[in-house]
């Protein structure tokens, strides 16, 4: 027997606000920003949920899909077209942020699984670009956001001959080099704060990496402005290192994942991977 995986992607709506009742309108602003507001504000929530499971040798499924689409569509049917906060008994005494909902999302889902079958990761969408996963795993979570950065670049390596280096790259040995429009993912892994319900605040994690991506790759030719590549090939596999490495300085032990890319054909990672 063969242990499978599968995922299923969920679609709701539902409106959230954060605000913690300990703390006055100004320290709730000043971590919250917009997101206290009584009225809440809203999203389209996308929820990909994977599952795990020995492969049935005669059904050569983990699980029937129609299934996995009526246990965990009935859990996500009961958030659609709420205000989570007021409508769902969850989050009375933590925060619906995309960290705790996954964890929620987890905890409901799980009991009504049949044997065999168990969850290996809720992944849940605020937007296209933010989202949180959670691994059952006590505390904590991941959290994920995608950012774009531009730069061109010319792939040449000074090992090759000047005939093997347009044989190996091809057009993108052109002397005068080429852009694109680099999409990358960070995740940073820690624990689910009890007051504030966020791992790392999104405004925390997007001022560190912008700051390093404005710094050291927005805008420039990275073969000739960027000094790591002096001595290395500008392709996305020296680049992701070049950016892990950059990113480890300013988040330190959180920074638990980085995807690269390049174009929408093609994406980079490294390390080991955990997950996928
Ligand atoms: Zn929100
Ligand atoms: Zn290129």
């Amino acid at each position: 027997m063969s242990l499978g995986y599968i995922t299923r992607r969920f679609r709701f709506c539902a409106s959230h606000r954060y605000f913690v009742s300990s703390w006055d309108e100004e320290q709730n602003r000043a971590v919250f920003g917009s997101r206290v507001s009584k009225y809440g504000h809203g999203h389209n929530y996308t929820l990909d949920v994977t599952l795990k499971g020995e492969v049935n040798p005669v059904t050569g499924m983990v699980m029937n899909l129609s299934e996995v689409k009526q246990i965990i569509g009935a859990v996500v049917n009961r958030f659609d077209h709420t205000f989570l906060n007021v409508d769902l008994p969850y989050f009375s005494e933590m925060q619906p942020t995309a960290e705790n909902v996954s964890r929620v999302f987890w905890r409901l889902i799980e009991p009504d699984l049949p044997e065999g079958v168990f969850l290996h990761r809720v992944r849940l969408y605020t937007t296209e670009s933010v989202f949180a996963e959670y691994f059952g795993i006590e505390d904590e979570a991941v959290f994920s956001k995608r950012f774009i950065f531009s730069a061109t670049h010319r792939l040449h390596s000074d090992g090759l001959k000047d005939e093997e280096n347009r044989k190996v790259y091809g057009k993108c040995n052109n002397k005068h080099g080429h852009g694109h429009n680099y999409e990358v993912i960070v995740s940073v892994h820690k624990p689910i704060d009890t007051v504030t319900g966020m791992t790392m605040p999104l405004k925390e994690l997007e001022t560190k990496v912008r700051d390093f991506l404005k710094a050291e790759l927005q805008g420039k030719r990275l073969d000739m402005e960027v000094p790591y590549f002096s001595d290395k090939p500008a392709t996305s596999e020296n680049l992701i290192v070049f950016i892990r490495k950059g990113l480890e300085q300013k988040l330190g032990p959180f920074l638990y994942r980085i995807k690269l890319k390049e174009t929408n054909n093609n994406f980079f990672e490294t390390g080991e991977l955990f997950d996928e």
